[in-house]
């Protein structure tokens, strides 16, 4: 573990990872490291992100490219909100909002510290001078300006539309911000007195509060037993208003009654109504949750309150007929899990819905890393009925660059050379309005939605607006997300590239899954099954960490957190350091010159041959960003391929050279060295400190690399595969795999001397091959004398050759 810690301090120290801005001869990679949201906690799930981004750009800073891996902090938010208010036990609304700014700033800095010493303890390849905050006036310009511009295009606009709005933080919140719960609900049976008559119509409604926002009450046409109503007047019960009966096609005569209130506003479904039946709308509720004037007698309760003073009221009146509990879905606030309801409010929006075709054809030419992923991107794109609300009624957020003429209320925007601009504190550089020449102005104090700030990243990234070379870093190479955030963070990207450039953000994109706990649900405090990243890092370094993120599963898919996966990589990177140092050991004399100055035994052959199509296949893994068949394949050759078979079967030859020939000794010597370095240079992107290591200790000098990841990748050498040394390695490998199997069955020591082995081989060619391994296969068996008959004969079966069996005596 010191180790990784020196590795780090010292991969910082010399810059090693610094992107080269006067380097015009490599390739660039650009990695659209998406800042992350400063939550305080870096859990396992950030593990998974950050060792993908990671594995990806140092496999292609070996790859010869100019990497360049960016890291921010996304820091405006709700979440800061609601945890500084929590805190601090005050409401934003009760304190100045510079003083409240401030807390949320020490708050966020106190996150980024946690979060950005579990990005260097996992050991990433971050070029740390490249770090930013949304929340500095720098990035505010960022930002503004973008608005500015799309004001211009024509996709910022101001309107009063139904919003999704949260009571307890007060600000609307956007669709992707609204998660959907199931929770048992009571349906209530209510009576609605027709007018002019004795009869009435059942409604089931599971929110009786919104009963005085009744607007209409809606029948299916074709439902023949109310349509004979359609048309008359109804009356709303508690607030007595009059309403039609009206036909609506999207009404369900098996759901409820059949008989619907349609209000303003229960749900999606009710705003749709509103609309095409151009019904008038009354609100009831206030931005912060409670009855508005239009509740009648039941202003100013809360909505708790309110719904159970008018189920008290309805039953008084004799106006319940029964209740019913029912499962039902309901949208939560993403920030504080409260009840999401709908307003009617002034908001500023983007234009994203005249995007949704050129978001789809845009997302079908990016490549998805796993490629099913695109999928959900366009599902979420066309699935929205709603532009994007951008603007939100916080304190903690980038201001809107606008203000408004007080005598016409002309919109004054910001000109791009005022940004950053707070209009709550300047005033526009402009003496009269253009419209009316009125010199008084108000400003904007809505503020814009966090995701304004980080859906421009890749251009900012890339150096927009300052840099004029930054067409050089856009698109991004790769956008890595969460599967999570698709409908937020790659959607949004999109959209705002697109409107502003009309250029893909990103030309492929990175999916991760998420991190679920050891029993198979989801990772989370609340079910005891949370394990802190921290606590793994500390435990088994972070090498072991990262084996578990690229093996727990296929990329997109969700991966479990167990221990014993991390105990398993622990120990993997016990057997590959001492494996080192005894081979480490072995070269000492060693100098490496050209491979055909060496007289490569079957043994070499067959290993480097192995080696060689190894390569290919993480090679290609590497490039599909499968990174679990990277690290299998390379973790099964070095462990049982590598250690566990070829350094046993040459160290006979190693040890003793009278025996065999210097020759010999020295191919031994060449083919160790140089697929141990193969070895870590294939697993230097998994497991960059460990292979540091090693590789600083045994090949950099020679070499001459100043990092194991500056080093060149390895190129599979066509020439290299010799399909015959494979086979008759294959063969040798399993006689010497059923002898040792035999002596452990036989309970002897694997140095037990055999007497005599007799090998029958059943075929010329298996005789033959037999016979290029018997030095190898006497030397680590311990074979005093050997023989090879050419017939099929009795014995132990050598699997799976059938035609091959050999017979010991001790
Ligand atoms: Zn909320
Ligand atoms: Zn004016």
């Amino acid at each position: 573990m010191a180790i990784e810690r020196k590795w780090q301090a010292k991969w910082e120290e010399t810059g090693a990872y610094r992107f080269d801005w006067a380097d015009s001869k490599r390739p660039v990679f650009s990695v659209d490291t998406p800042p992350p949201y400063p939550s305080g906690d870096f859990h396992m799930g950030n593990v998974l992100n950050w060792s993908y981004f990671d594995f990806l750009a140092r496999y292609k800073r070996m790859r010869g490219f100019n990497v360049y891996f960016p890291q921010g902090w996304d820091c405006h938010g709700l979440g800061i909100e609601v945890q500084v208010e929590k805190e601090n036990n005050i409401k934003k609304r009760e304190m100045p909002p510079d003083k409240f700014r401030k807390l949320c700033e020490q708050l966020v800095e106190k996150y980024i510290a946690v979060m950005k010493e579990g990005v260097v303890h996992l050991g990433c390849s971050v070029d740390w001078s490249t770090e930013y905050r949304t929340m500095n006036p720098d990035y505010w310009r960022r930002t503004q300006l973008s608005f500015i511009l799309l004001y211009k295009k024509g996709f910022m606009y101001q309107g009063t539309h139904p919003v999704n709005w949260c009571p307890r933080c007060e600000t609307a919140i956007a669709d992707a911000e609204v998660n959907y719960e199931e929770q048992e609900g009571t349906l209530h049976y209510v009576r609605f007195p027709l007018e002019n008559s004795e009869e009435h119509l059942m409604i089931a409604t599971t929110r009786p509060e919104l009963i005085p926002a009744c607007v209409a009450v809606g029948i299916n046409p074709s439902d023949s037993r109310f349509a004979e109503y359609i048309g008359r007047k109804i009356t709303v019960p508690t607030t007595g208003q009059s309403v039609s009966i009206i036909p609506d096609e999207t009404v369900e005569p098996e759901f409820g009654t059949g008989v619907v209130m349609i209000c303003s506003y229960g749900d999606k479904a009710d705003v749709k109504t509103i609309l095409s039946h151009k019904l008038p709308v009354r609100i009831i509720l206030t931005e912060n949750g409670r009855i508005n004037e239009n509740g009648g007698k039941y202003t100013g309760l809360t909505i708790a309150e309110a719904k159970k003073a008018i189920v008290e009221d309805l039953e008084k009146e004799g106006l319940l007929e029964k209740t019913e509990k029912l499962k039902q879905e309901i949208g939560l606030c993403d920030r504080c899990d409260s009840r999401v309801e709908i307003l009617e409010l002034k908001q500023w929006f983007m234009k994203t819905r005249i995007l949704t075709d050129k978001v789809e054809e845009t997302a079908n030419r990016v490549v998805w890393f796993p490629d099913y992923m695109k999928i959900r991107l366009i599902d979420w794109a066309r699935s929205l009925d709603w532009d994007w609300v951008i603007s939100r009624q916080r304190v903690f957020a980038t201001p809107i660059p606008i203000w408004y003429c007080k005598n016409c209320g002309e919109v004054i925007l910001a000109e791009e050379s005022w940004v950053p601009i707070d209009p709550k504190i300047e005033k526009p550089r402009t003496d009269k309005c253009p419209k009316c020449g009125g010199t008084d102005f108000t400003p904007e104090i809505d503020v814009f939605d966090t995701w304004m700030d980080s859906s421009i990243s890749c251009a900012v990234h890339a150096g927009w607006p300052d840099r004029e070379d930054w067409r050089r870093l856009f698109p991004a190479d790769v956008h890595p997300s969460g599967i999570d955030i698709i409908r937020t963070w790659a959607y949004y990207l999109m959209v705002r590239h697109l409107a502003l450039f009309d250029e893909t953000p990103y030309k492929s994109c990175l999916i991760n899954g998420m991190v679920l706990g050891a029993d198979g649900r989801k990772m989370s405090k609340s079910l005891k099954n949370y394990v802190a990243a921290p606590e793994v890092l500390n435990k088994v370094g972070s090498d072991a960490a990262r084996q578990w993120a690229a093996a727990g599963g296929a990329t997109g898919s969700d991966i479990p957190f167990r221990w014993p996966d991390v105990e398993y990589g622990w120990r993997f990177l016990i057997k590959l350091w001492n494996a080192s140092r005894f081979v480490s050991e072995l070269l000492k004399d060693f100098k490496p010159s050209k491979e055909k100055e060496y007289v490569l035994q079957p043994l070499d052959r067959w290993i480097l041959s192995k080696a060689e199509k190894l390569t290919k296949r993480v090679t290609e893994a590497f490039d599909s960003c499968q990174f679990n068949i990277a690290v299998e394949e390379t973790r099964n050759f070095a462990w049982h391929v590598f250690c566990d078979y070829y350094i046993e079967a040459v160290k006979d030859r190693l040890y003793k050279p009278e025996h065999y020939g210097e020759e010999k000794r020295k191919a031994a010597q060449y083919t160790l060295y140089a697929v141990l370095c193969r070895i870590l240079q294939l697993l230097a992107p998994i497991m960059p400190h460990v292979t540091e290591e090693i590789y600083q200790t045994m090949y950099a000098e020679e070499q001459g690399w100043k990092s194991i990841n500056l080093s060149p990748w390895p190129t599979s050498d066509e020439k290299r595969i010799d399909e015959e040394a494979e086979k008759c390695g294959d063969l040798i490998a399993a006689v010497i795999n059923e002898i040792r199997r035999e002596k452990s069955e036989r309970h002897l020591p694997l140095n037990t001397q055999i007497k005599k082995l007799t090998v029958y081989a059943g075929e010329k060619d298996l005789a033959k091959m037999v016979l290029e391994g018997k030095e190898d296969i006497a030397g680590t068996c311990k074979v005093a004398y050997f023989e090879i008959i050419l017939r099929k004969g009795e014995g132990r079966e050598v699997k799976p050759y059938d035609k091959v069996r050999f017979v010991a005596e001790y």
